[in-house]
């Protein structure tokens, strides 16, 4: 244990914000540097538990206590190698993750949890800055050949896994850039898109080859995928949206959160789905929810509205969700600090009746009604209809599972009850050789269990090609978050 007075004699602090009106004039990611003075203060909160439970609440198990007290001691090229013997990808998670490790952390029983997230980022930041991230090319080759279909966190994690093992790895994507949901969903306010091209760069040296603009199932077919691979990676993302269908759905101006991002992620300032001068409304909660919030203040919309079927979330841990588990919280993400009237714009318990035409098949407004909870069935309440102003509209309700277009349909997999692709403990479908990771597989989620999941299948690839493996397998496909 670094400094056993540690978490008595410091309080836990992050990183400040940009002031709101500086950066919602850029792009760029919001948070401030942190001094590596404070952050020692914050790897010294770590009290070094007998049973560390944020190795439990973090699905890649990070050694997280291991790299505090690394941290504390100025050992950072000994906290990457930890870091980087569970994590792949510590410079995504580490600004992406909610971080479920912290509402495990014991501290967090009775007082602020570590700031483990923060320590996670700064660790990656440093070793990349000195230059210790370097590819970690293969001593031998196996000659087998893998494709990776879909190169979001868990296909790239999958194909970083199996390269490194020796392997041929392939990895394809439809869109025109590398990333998944990395690239093209998330904000660059969020998480700018060099440090995804910076890992890239690791990937390549390392051996992993990218085609882009290669849709699976259309430009190279099922059958040719199986001819000319040894095994297969399924990891195309959880992709089929949730939709909203009431009177009014198909005018123009109502768009799906993924029609909205992926364009604006593209060109910031010129994109084709605009928000400048433009009342818009988000609908839906979520975190998608806010990157359209921060996307749109960016673009200079005239008023952002955020609307959710939900009642407001408690603001601390609620008797029904006590410690270790990962609570449903109200958050005030950085988004929702650049809303004009802060918290007011986010309006709860409510539910999208109409959206109402301007004469010319355009949106004008939006129809809403107050619901009850979620026990009557979101019932409406009479007499709460009301109107609000509504020039664009983004649907950020959540997605449904993967498409079950030609790539699927072709390989003939099975899918399971909630209609993600199917598989046993080694991540395999019912295809043999041809195997699932990450939100296809599991559904909607988060990127650090994509991670995981690539990881997890990639020892199973290995283990299917060669017979056995030495590669990490940090979860089961049935493993679900303590909630
Ligand atoms: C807007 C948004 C914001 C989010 N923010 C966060 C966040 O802040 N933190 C967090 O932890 N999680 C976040 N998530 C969730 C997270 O991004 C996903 O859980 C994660 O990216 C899933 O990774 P994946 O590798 O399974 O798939 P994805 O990232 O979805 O990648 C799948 C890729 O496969 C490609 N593909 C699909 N089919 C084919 C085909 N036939 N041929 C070739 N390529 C194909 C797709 O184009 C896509 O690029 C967010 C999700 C969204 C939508
Ligand atoms: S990946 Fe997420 S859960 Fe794991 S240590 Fe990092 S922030 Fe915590």
């Amino acid at each position: 244990m670094a400094d056993p007075k540690g978490f008595l004699t410091h309080d836990r602090e992050l990183p400040q914000r940009r002031p709101v009106d500086v950066r919602i004039r850029d792009w760029k990611e919001v948070y401030e540097d942190f001094p590596a003075p404070k952050l020692t203060k914050q790897a010294a909160r770590c009290m070094d538990c007998g049973i560390p439970f944020c190795h439990n609440g973090c699905p890649l198990g990070n050694l997280i206590p291991e790299w505090n007290d690394l941290v504390y001691r100025h050992d950072w090229q000994e906290a990457i190698e930890r870091l980087h013997a569970t994590n792949n990808f510590p410079e995504f998670t580490g600004r992406l993750c909610p971080a479920p490790c912290e509402a495990a952390c014991v501290l967090g029983i009775n007082a602020d949890p570590v700031a483990i997230k923060r320590v996670e980022v700064e660790i990656i930041d440093r070793a990349f800055s000195e230059g210790w991230v370097t590819p970690v090319v293969p001593a031998k080759k196996t000659g087998k050949r893998v494709a990776v279909v879909g190169s979001g966190p868990a296909g790239l994690a999958a194909a970083q896994q199996l390269t490194r093992a020796g392997h041929d790895v392939v990895v394809f994507e439809r869109a025109d850039a590398i990333g998944g949901l990395l690239r093209y969903g998330i904000p660059e306010f969020k998480m700018e898109k060099r440090h995804i091209d910076r890992r890239l760069e690791q990937m390549r040296a390392e051996g992993t080859e990218f085609r882009t603009s290669v849709n699976v199932g259309a430009d190279i077919t099922a059958e040719q995928l199986r001819e000319q691979f040894d095994a297969v990676i399924l990891s195309g993302g959880a992709t089929q949206w949730r939709d909203l269908p009431v009177a009014g759905r198909s005018l123009r101006g109502v768009y799906q959160a993924m029609e909205y991002l992926p364009p604006a992620n593209k060109d910031f300032e010129n994109s084709p789905i605009n928000a400048r001068g433009k009342h818009v409304v988000v609908i839906g909660g979520g975190d998608t929810g806010a990157d359209c919030i921060g996307t749109a203040i960016r673009q200079g919309a005239a008023s952002v509205t955020q609307l959710e079927i939900m009642p407001q979330p408690p603001a601390s841990r609620p008797g029904a969700q006590p410690w270790p588990t990962f609570p449903t919280l109200f958050k005030m993400e950085s988004a929702h600090e650049e809303l004009a009237d802060g918290e007011g714009d986010r309006v709860y318990a409510v539910s999208t009746t109409e959206f109402v035409d301007d004469g010319t098949g355009q949106v004008r407004a939006l129809r809403l009604v107050q619901v009850e909870g979620p026990q009557s069935g979101f019932k409406p309440i009479p007499g709460t209809e009301r109107e609000i102003p509504a020039d664009l509209v983004t649907l950020s309700m959540g997605f449904v599972g993967p498409e079950k277009g030609a790539l699927l349909e072709g390989l003939g997999v099975e899918y399971d009850a909630r209609g993600n692709v199917a598989r046993d403990k080694t991540y395999m479908t019912n295809v043999d050789g041809v195997f699932v990771a990450g939100d296809m597989g599991r559904g909607q989620s988060l990127i650090v269990w994509a991670i995981a999941e690539g990881r997890a299948a990639a020892s199973g690839v290995d283990r299917f090609l060669t017979g056995e493996t030495a590669l990490p397998y940090p979860i089961l496909p049935t493993a679900r978050p303590l909630v």
